[in-house]
C-alpha cells in the first residue's frame, strides 16, 4: 500500500482521455438560442457547439457535435460541462481564461473551483501544435454568444 500522493498530471491525463471517449453533451441541442462551428485546419477539426441561454441570460444547456482529435473533443466536452450555469458574461471571461492560459507563458493563475477540470487542459501547453486543438471550442464559444456568424478558426 502507497500512501504517495496521487500524481496529477495523470489524473488529468485520464479526464482527457475520458472525455475524448465519451464525451459529454455530445449532439445537437434542439431548441438552442447560440450556435457556432469552430474549424481547425491544422488538425482537420470541425465542431459546432450549441448553447440555450435564458432570459436572465444564463447558460440552461450546452452541447457539440462534430469530429476532431482526442484533444479538440475532450476540449469541448470539458468546455459544455464548465459553462452551463454560468451567465454569458462569466462564460466569455471563462473562454478568455483559457485561451490565455494555453497560449502565453504566464504563469498558471488559479482557476475558479468549478472550473477545476479545465486544468486537465494544462498539458496541451508542451505540444504548440496541439493548443488550437484545444482552444477551437473556446474560439466557438466566445462567436457563438457574440453572434457572430463566421465560423471561427484557429488560424
Ligand atoms: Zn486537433
Amino acid at each position: 500500500m502507497s500512501d504517495a500522493a496521487p500524481d496529477m498530471q495523470d489524473l488529468y491525463r485520464e479526464l482527457v482521455i475520458d472525455h475524448s471517449r465519451n464525451p459529454r453533451h455530445f449532439g445537437r441541442l434542439e431548441d438552442a438560442t447560440h450556435t457556432a462551428d469552430g474549424i481547425n485546419p491544422l488538425c482537420g477539426d470541425k465542431l459546432r457547439l450549441y448553447f440555450r441561454v435564458d432570459a436572465s441570460g444564463t447558460i440552461e444547456s450546452s452541447s457539440f457535435e462534430g469530429s476532431g482529435c482526442a484533444i479538440s473533443i475532450a476540449s469541448a466536452s470539458l468546455l459544455t460541462e464548465a459553462v452551463t450555469g454560468l451567465e454569458v458574461d462569466d462564460a466569455k471571461s471563462c473562454s478568455a481564461t483559457i485561451s490565455t492560459r494555453l497560449t502565453t507563458a504566464a504563469p498558471y493563475a488559479n482557476l475558479d473551483a468549478h472550473l477545476e477540470n479545465l486544468k486537465a487542459l494544462d498539458g496541451v501547453r508542451a505540444y504548440p501544435s496541439r493548443v488550437k486543438c484545444a482552444t477551437l471550442a473556446w474560439h466557438a464559444l466566445q462567436a457563438a454568444l457574440t453572434n457572430d456568424t463566421q465560423p471561427a478558426t484557429t488560424e
